[in-house]
């Protein structure tokens, strides 16, 4: 795709992300608000989110973003990064009324895309590399490049998954040369957390659960306990991934409570499990080793279900194994 063949003579352009933000939503929609302000000058340029959490605030622009989502007109562009349209949250009905929907991901999920032109590349580790193979080095800067950072960092667990490839770190050897304190980046945006944070995340693990002779775990915090630690749901990021470091584990299973009998699923996992078929079956999505949805029911009935579906892969890998 030639971003400015799509965007020639459009008047105004609208970028918008997933709900609740993560790194890769925040850093690919941000570098690509930047890099169209520079490209198409003339051009009225959005960036609408959910208010993203507050250790990005680094980014320069990160004032820019609008999450009041307060614009009346239909837009000539619209552009949905690392998402469907069913988690735009607000900026759905500005994707459904734009005259040219542009969708740019990496979920497998999402393989056929949801707009009228898609760029969904599976095997690239963030929206953030895909995004950088669609931008003209001529215009790269310091600001695009902190933000394209950003994005490969937490999608790649900074160059931990297995969806880290030579590529991913070539680009980001040729983002570090803007010179920027990638150190820090990687610091305050990833690993530092809120003492509060770090309670909550105590909290979960004391009480979590094996099961399937330790090779699942699963934890859950409900809206009693967010209270009580006085925390958001974006301070529960993170707990889903420190389950899946015990050793043994080969799928981890995070819950927490969203309204009456619904809760948000995270699951994280390794080779012998795809947790984003797992999630795909209950409405939601993401990748082969990291993927969401959200299910109704008590929390008993969630992790019977979810267990079901785990259980059934972890046995026919095993058959797999002795057959072979
Ligand atoms: P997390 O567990 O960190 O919320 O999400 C893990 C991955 O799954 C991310 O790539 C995220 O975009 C995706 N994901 C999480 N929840 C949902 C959901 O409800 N629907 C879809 N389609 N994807 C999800
Ligand atoms: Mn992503």
């Amino acid at each position: 795709m030639d971003l400015l063949k799509e965007c020639a003579g459009a008047g105004s352009i609208g970028i918008s992300t997933h709900i609740r933000p993560d790194g890769d939503a925040v850093g690919s929609s941000m570098a690509l608000y930047l890099y169209l302000k520079k490209r198409c000058p003339d051009a009225e340029i959005k960036l609408f989110m959910e208010t993203p959490p507050d250790c990005f605030r680094y980014l320069k622009y990160f004032g820019d973003i609008d999450s009041t989502y307060a614009y009346d007109k239909p837009f000539d562009v619209f552009f949905v990064l690392d998402t469907v349209p069913d988690r735009l949250g607000e900026a759905e009905k500005f994707f459904e009324g734009a005259k040219k929907k542009i969708n740019i991901d990496h979920h497998i999920s999402n393989k056929n895309g949801c707009g009228d032109v898609n760029v969904v590349r599976p095997e690239i580790g963030s929206t953030s590399e895909v995004l950088y193979g669609l931008l003209d080095e001529a215009y790269l800067d310091t600001d695009i490049a902190v933000a394209l950072y950003t994005g490969i960092i937490h999608d790649t667990g900074v160059f931990q998954y297995s969806n880290t490839t030579p590529q991913t770190m070539r680009v980001a050897a040729r983002l570090m040369e803007f010179d920027f304190p990638f150190f820090k980046i990687i610091e305050e945006s990833f690993y530092q957390k809120t003492y509060l944070q770090n309670q909550i995340l105590g909290r979960a693990l004391m009480e979590s659960i094996r099961f399937m002779d330790g090779r699942c775990i699963v934890s859950c915090v409900d809206k009693k306990m967010m209270q009580f630690y006085n925390v958001e749901p974006v301070d529960l990021d993170g707990i889903v991934n420190q389950l899946r470091n015990i050793k043994g584990v080969n799928c981890a299973v995070f819950l927490y409570e969203t309204g009456l009998m619904e809760y948000k699923v995270s699951m994280r996992s390794d080779e012998m499990v795809d947790v984003s078929k797992v999630a795909a079956y209950f409405g939601g999505g993401g990748h082969m080793r990291a993927a969401g949805c959200t299910m109704k029911g008590t929390v008993h009935d969630v992790i019977n279900n979810l267990s079901l579906h785990i259980e059934k892969q972890l046995k026919e890998k095993e058959v797999c194994t002795t057959e072979s």
